[in-house]
């Protein structure tokens, strides 16, 4: 070895220093998972088909439909919100249809290629991943489709890549202004129980959620909320599938409803999920998740204005209540800025993803989030970003104290 590796290092390789007090997850998902759903959670499994199990299922089954706002049927499976996507397109779509994805970031890619994979044709509505979709360029291109060769728009609500949501209710005006029958699929993944979804008055055929994010519990839970036009599809569907099958999950048997086994332990968290969602009110949750984005958001332009890092989204209105994701300079690369957080300063923050892999990172304040979290957050992000050489506008903490210092107020 030479001499001048056996020297000291430097300050910044030093051992990271020990492990005391809580660690902060602020990536978009998992996101934390509050002490009353691990309690739920910790017991022992039952017979699942028992009594006692087919009790508190058939109750989640009716209790997740407010959460969607809607009377349609909803699906339970032991997956992820990439089971969820396939669920939605193989119980409604056939091989050799056509699908309209207007392009929101990652995860309309994603849901894209999956599609394609799937031996659909995918049409779609570019975009530069820095705003919302148009809804007047989705009703262009529904115009365009003359022959209704569409048969599905998928739309993802809000994007976590690009931190941006776009609205539900506009690009349903979009749909019904072009006269187009395409089914509407909205993957609510980041955006349930975090932003208002309505499910029924919006129109919505189709709304795909995961356990993971706004519903607070571990990774493993995909939600599929189907309407009647998507439970007629699914009639004419040809896409081969077992597992998805609504088919089978809508017979009597009520453990055909999961396609064998339930996961009982993500259903006994998620009892205590929709408990402290209906006692906060969902209204109650949105309302905090505004007022916490808020509080980031001051504090990101804050940092902003010394000119090195910039929020991805454009627009201030279309910022995402459940993630914000915040450009880098050139020269510094993402997994910098997230090892400093994560190793020095026990926060762990989101990367960047797809087009902005190494050129973003993101703060995650969806699900179980409260003041001091967001604060304590930001404080650490700051003081890891002041480490790194950063150049940094002054005030960012200041301004979201200030901020939270003011009585609850959505934006
Ligand atoms: C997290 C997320 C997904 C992917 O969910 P997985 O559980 O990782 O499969 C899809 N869409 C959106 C909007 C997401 O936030």
């Amino acid at each position: 070895m030479s001499v001048q590796h056996a020297r000291a290092p430097a300050v910044e390789t030093v051992e990271a220093p020990a492990k005391r007090g809580f660690e902060f997850l602020n990536v978009p998902g998992p996101t934390n998972i509050p002490g009353r759903i691990l309690n739920a959670m910790h017991r022992p499994a039952l017979d699942f088909s028992g009594p006692e199990f087919i009790a508190l299922s058939k109750q989640i089954f009716e209790d997740l439909k407010p959460v969607f706002k809607t009377e349609g049927n909803v699906f339970i499976y032991a997956a992820n919100g990439h089971g969820a996507w396939e669920a939605a397109l193989s119980n409604t779509l056939s091989p050799g249809d056509s699908i309209l994805v207007p392009e929101t970031g990652n995860f309309s890619a994603s849901w894209a290629d999956m599609a394609e994979a799937l031996e659909l044709r995918v049409v779609t509505v570019p975009s530069d991943w820095r705003r919302a979709i148009d809804p007047n360029a989705v009703e262009d291109a529904l115009r365009k489709d003359t022959g209704h060769a569409i048969k599905a728009v998928l739309m993802v609500h809000t994007d976590t890549a690009t931190g941006i949501t776009s609205d539900i209710q506009a690009l349903r005006g979009a749909i019904d202004a072009a006269g187009h029958p395409a089914l509407f699929m909205v993957d609510a993944i980041a955006s349930l129980a975090t932003v208002d979804l309505r499910m029924d008055e919006w129109n919505v055929d189709v709304a795909i959620a995961a356990s993971q994010k706004g519903m607070m519990l571990p990774p493993g839970a995909a939600f599929v909320a189907a309407g009647e036009r998507a439970l007629k599809a699914h009639a004419a569907s040809s896409m081969p599938k077992r597992y998805w099958d609504w088919g089978d999950r809508m017979a009597k048997e009520h453990y055909r409803k999961f396609c064998g086994t339930a996961p009982e332990h993500l259903i006994f968290g998620l009892r205590e999920a929709i408990d402290m969602l209906n006692e906060e009110t969902l209204d109650g949750a949105f309302a905090r998740h505004a007022r916490l984005a808020e509080a980031v958001r001051r504090c990101v332009e804050c940092w902003c204005a010394a000119g090195a890092l910039q929020f991805n989204a454009v627009n201030p209105l279309e910022r995402a209540n459940a993630v914000t994701t915040i450009l880098l300079p050139p020269d510094v690369d993402t997994e910098t800025v997230r090892a400093m957080c994560r190793d020095h300063y026990r926060v762990s923050v989101g990367g960047g993803l797809g087009k902005l892999m190494g050129k973003a990172f993101r703060i995650g304040h969806m699900g179980d989030m409260n003041e001091p979290m967001i604060l304590g957050c930001l404080g650490a992000v700051e003081a890891a970003l002041k480490r790194l050489g950063m150049p940094l506008g002054e005030g960012g903490i200041g301004a979201a104290v200030d901020w939270l210092s003011h009585p609850a107020e959505a934006r």
